[in-house]
């Protein structure tokens, strides 16, 4: 039996590498080599139990890669040897969920997310990809592994975020927590338009980097409650949308008093426990307001959508992969991005870790942005 080497969860705040059967493709499924992947604030969630997970999963839902084994049914589609993404999310296209537009919920509540929840991920050498034809996103030949990796989850995840809030050219927008996700949510909110984007955080390293990724304005939280200055930005009135970006009651809470009467609230947190709408925040129920919650979105279409986004430089994420490790080093990166040390926003992991301190690697254009 081929084996192969994988990032295991062996419980609660246990993670370990270990040698594990090498998946084999059935038909219409198909196992990517990984090349590069990262390490995503849910995996965090899980590994510290507040996500359940079954013990001996491979965790990892990011994957950048190159095809290795087709399952049948895909010969004409792809090759061995093509350079992939897949999303976090892996829609069948075929389902209920799938045919009524909402792939995220593919097969039910959340199903949509297979990798490093209900089916091995991709912290490993290899990775089975369910319904391939519907999720194998070819990249684009010159674009290099750092450029896509957070294509499958935060940028699509982020984008989503303005996309559901449905900003509008001229809109006013205040975005919640400024980690990789809140970021592309920045992003987005510039990208569709809005006029004014607020990026709201307590790190200040985090609001320098939305300043150069799109807000105008950037408000710390340390500094005191926010909502009184977005206000006073807002003619008195309150953004047009806001979007939450960190799962908290805290954030959810200032996004609700953010937003004027009509006004969306787009979450994008993972919570936990139970969350409350203030009275005042909610105006007894009656300011036509809209809350709108979303998955990130998945299927090989999105991601390539993302992909030319990247191609065609109107977006450029390279600056938020901080850091470098081999997938080896797990524990090590796990630990620095937990606790968001030195300055971390992503951390891009390595199966091959010579690639750690190896120059960018891209079939095409030299690049020297990274
Ligand atoms: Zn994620
Ligand atoms: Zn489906």
């Amino acid at each position: 039996m081929k084996t192969m080497k994988a990032v295991v969860f062996k419980g609660k705040d246990r993670i370990a590498v270990e040698e594990v059967p090498k998946p084999a493709p059935r038909a219409g499924e198909a196992v990517i080599r990984i090349t590069a992947t990262t390490i995503c604030g849910t995996d965090v969630h899980i590994v510290r139990g507040e996500y359940p997970v079954r013990p001996g999963l491979i965790l990892g839902h990011e994957p950048v890669g190159v095809i290795d084994e087709l399952g049948s049914g895909l010969e004409e589609l792809y090759t061995v040897g093509q350079r992939v993404i897949v999303g976090a999310i892996t829609p069948c296209g075929q389902c209920f969920y799938c045919l009524n537009g909402v792939h995220s919920q593919c097969g039910g509540s959340i199903g949509g997310w297979r990798f490093g929840n209900t089916i091995n991920g991709a912290w490993a050498e290899y990775l089975l990809v369910p319904d391939a034809r519907a999720n194998l996103a070819p990249i684009p030949a010159d674009l290099a592994d750092e450029d896509v990796v957070l294509c499958p989850d935060i940028f699509s995840t982020g984008l989503s975020g303005a996309e559901s809030g449905k900003i509008r050219v001229g809109d006013s927008v205040a975005v919640f927590a400024q980690g990789p996700i809140g970021l592309c949510a920045t992003v987005g909110a510039r990208l569709k338009g809005a006029s004014l984007v607020i990026g709201i955080d307590s790190n200040t390293d985090r609001l320098a980097v939305a300043r150069r990724l799109g807000a105008n304005v950037t408000l710390n939280t340390k500094d005191g409650d926010p909502i009184p200055e977005i206000k006073r930005l807002t003619d008195g009135r309150g953004v047009d949308v806001a979007i939450e970006a960190l799962g908290r009651q805290e954030t959810f809470e200032n996004a609700l008093r953010a937003i004027r009467p009509g006004g969306t609230l787009s979450s994008l947190g993972v919570y936990s426990g139970k969350l409350v709408a203030p009275y005042e925040a909610f105006y007894a129920g009656l300011g036509d307001q809209k809350i709108v919650t979303t998955l990130c979105p998945g299927g090989k279409e999105r991601m390539r959508r993302l992909m030319t986004m990247i191609e065609n430089r109107r977006v450029d994420l390279t600056s938020l992969v901080t850091h470098k490790f081999a997938l080896d080093d797990i524990e090590e990166a796990f630990d620095l991005f937990s606790h968001q040390r030195d300055g971390v926003l992503k951390v891009a992991l390595y199966p091959d870790a010579r690639r750690v301190n190896a120059k960018r690697e891209m079939a095409g254009v030299a690049n020297e942005r990274f």
